[in-house]
């Protein structure tokens, strides 16, 4: 924090926030963090100058883990037993799972990509007569037909889908940065100094007035996948070191004094791998300390 006294017709300026530093944890989901690249996928903490610089050049380190992952890693066929309960209902449910809509589209997928070509390449040329009896202007009929949605990262299946909900769910190639208040705090920091950071192609916002920005994509140089930052406020509204104390107070009153080690390893799992990493020579009772100390 650096201390000036500038003054602008009504207000008086006495304090300058800079950014001096930053730590991110990355939290990989479906165990993915136990694969060979997400193993490779590390906490990075910096403290010096240029810290947004560095800062939106990790985020382009992790967008190109997170798009070898996918790559690699994220492209599982679908697991679902033949005649089981959800293969059965699978045919009977006409809703989509992901809209909540009707499924009304029941031609082929392979007729269906086939019109909807055709309906572009032909636009004003194409007629009812032509399409028969097809509701073109019916936006359900558009969604397309019913297709098995399941998740390419498990395999599993997830319901029935419209074809292009489907696809639309494919597409959200995000990855979200989360900062406790970044509203009210961070996303002015960031904002002020975005303009001079190499490497961003495109920045989206959305505010909620001039000054206050629910939350903001950016688009990084070579990148498929995008950074997009999010406010925890908005799920978990109170203080950070309020939320950690709750969690650790939680434990203390409910766990037994035997398992205390066990369950704050879970609950502060990259913390713990971060002491060991940067502290192995350390006992496991120095931990508790390291908590203790308020440090999570
Ligand atoms: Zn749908």
């Amino acid at each position: 924090m650096k201390m000036t006294s500038k003054k602008s017709h009504s207000t008086e300026f006495i304090q300058e926030h800079v950014l001096t530093g930053y730590t991110i944890t990355p939290v990989l989901r479906y165990n993915l963090d136990k694969t060979e690249i997400g193993m490779n996928i590390k906490p990075i903490s910096y403290t010096g100058d240029d810290s947004l610089q560095h800062f939106f050049a990790s985020g382009q380190e992790y967008l190109h883990a997170m798009e070898l992952l996918h790559e690699v890693e994220c492209k599982k066929p679908i697991f679902i037993e033949k005649g089981s309960e959800e293969y059965e209902s699978h045919y009977k449910d006409d809703t989509c799972h992901i809209c909540e809509e009707e499924i009304n589209c029941k031609i082929s997928l392979k007729e269906f990509i086939k019109l909807k070509h055709e309906m572009k390449i032909e636009e004003d040329d194409y007629t009812l007569e032509k399409s028969m009896e097809i509701p073109m202007y019916d936006a359900n009929w558009l969604k397309g037909p019913k297709v098995w949605d399941h998740c390419h990262v498990t395999g599993k299946y997830r319901g029935p889908a419209h074809s292009v909900c489907n696809q639309q769910l494919k597409g959200d190639k995000t990855v979200p940065i989360f900062f406790l208040n970044l509203i009210g705090y961070d996303s002015h920091i960031i904002f002020r100094d975005i303009a001079e950071i190499e490497n961003i192609d495109d920045v989206q916002v959305i505010a909620k007035n001039l000054v206050k920005f629910i939350s903001f994509s950016v688009k990084m140089s070579d990148c498929i996948f995008k950074l997009i930052f999010l406010d925890s406020f908005n799920f978990l509204c109170s203080s950070l070191s309020k939320l950690t104390d709750n969690l650790k107070n939680k434990t203390d009153i409910l766990i037994k004094e035997s398992d205390k080690i066990e369950v704050y390893h879970q609950y502060f799992k990259n913390t713990y791998n971060n002491f060991r990493v940067k502290h192995p020579e350390l006992s496991i009772n120095c931990f508790q300390l390291l908590l203790r100390k308020g440090n999570y």
